[in-house]
């Protein structure tokens, strides 16, 4: 059986989203098909008519500074973010995340796009982009609009996008001042064949000695990917001292309930890897906020 029958490549978002709607039967979106061909072929996802290629449309490959900030197109592929100067200086915990998804091929060819629309609550690049604070610019065929990155997920794997009448066009990132600065790390098995076992970013603003304001975003710690607030509310305005982290950590125990997955990890495991995966990363960003 054909997995599809159409492959249509679009020129522009406009020209996407009217073969998307006016295709004669189911039509999807493809960017580096990484996630969506493994899905067609293992029968996870049912046969299409149409598959629209959205990797040569030129404002959704575009990354570069746009009326201050940092904009990343959507169909943007993962190692060109990991090998970017412009990334590195303004979201360096987006180009550490890019750089530890599956490996060199699949980095070629994934998308950020396509990590960020197939909702996993663990996927790295979404989880930088969320202690990022970014937001999503979405297009249909009336209207543009601009949505924070977590009102984009419905549930595990589920996208809140309208299916066939949206799509992700980009990323805009506010672009890094003095004493602010970010970090992604993860546990995972070997790379380049799995989702992490956890991972975790942060993004913070130094003043002096004290933590002047924090994002954390976990995953996976719920059905979408998310920030855990209570940790940011317990660290800010803090001292920087060990005693803070250890009270965000138990903050963080409270108001995450990280499963027991059959392939990854156990709860309890997770549990005694988020403390090092904590402290790790605030270290880090607190040492690159220094200027
Ligand atoms: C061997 C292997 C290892 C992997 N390791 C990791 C890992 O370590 N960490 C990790 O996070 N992920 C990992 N992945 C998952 C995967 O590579 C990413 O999720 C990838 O970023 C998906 O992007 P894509 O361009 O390939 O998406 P596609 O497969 O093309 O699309 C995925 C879904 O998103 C939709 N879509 C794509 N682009 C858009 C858009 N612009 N707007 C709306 N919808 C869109 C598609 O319609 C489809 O439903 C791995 C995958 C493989 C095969």
């Amino acid at each position: 059986m054909n997995l599809w029958q159409h492959y249509l490549r679009a020129g522009n978002v406009t020209e996407a989203l009217q073969a998307l709607s006016s295709a004669p039967g189911p039509a999807c979106l493809i960017a580096g098909g990484t996630d969506l061909m493994l899905d067609l072929q293992q029968g996870r996802h049912a046969p299409l008519h149409t598959l629209v290629d959205i990797t040569t449309i030129p404002e959704m490959t575009a990354l570069e500074i746009r009326q201050g900030e940092l904009y990343i197109g959507a169909a943007v592929p993962l190692s060109r973010i990991a090998c970017s100067t412009l990334v590195l200086e303004h979201a360096q915990a987006l180009v550490e995340a890019c750089n530890l998804i599956g490996g060199p091929q699949v980095r070629n060819m994934a998308t950020l796009g396509g990590n960020v629309a197939h909702a996993l609550p663990a996927a790295d690049g979404t989880i930088a982009l969320m202690a990022l604070d970014a937001e999503a610019e979405i297009a249909d065929l009336e209207r543009r609009r601009r949505v924070p990155l977590s009102d984009l997920f419905a549930g595990p794997g589920q996208s809140a996008l309208r299916t066939g009448q949206e799509l992700l066009v980009g990323f805009y990132i506010s672009l890094r001042a003095s004493h602010q600065s970010s970090a992604f790390k993860r546990f995972m098995r070997a790379q380049g064949i799995a989702l992490p076992i956890l991972n975790l970013s942060i993004w913070l603003e130094r003043q002096a000695d004290r933590i002047a304001d924090v994002h954390v975003a976990v995953g996976p710690s719920g059905p979408t990917p998310r920030r855990i607030t209570p940790v940011e509310d317990s660290l800010r305005g803090q001292i920087f001292r060990p005693a803070a982290c250890f009270h965000a950590l138990n903050v963080l125990l409270d108001n995450v309930h990280f499963r027991t997955s059959p392939y990854r990890a156990s709860t309890e495991y997770r549990q005694q890897l988020v403390e090092v995966l904590l402290k790790d990363t605030l270290d880090i960003a607190w040492q690159r906020a220094d200027f």
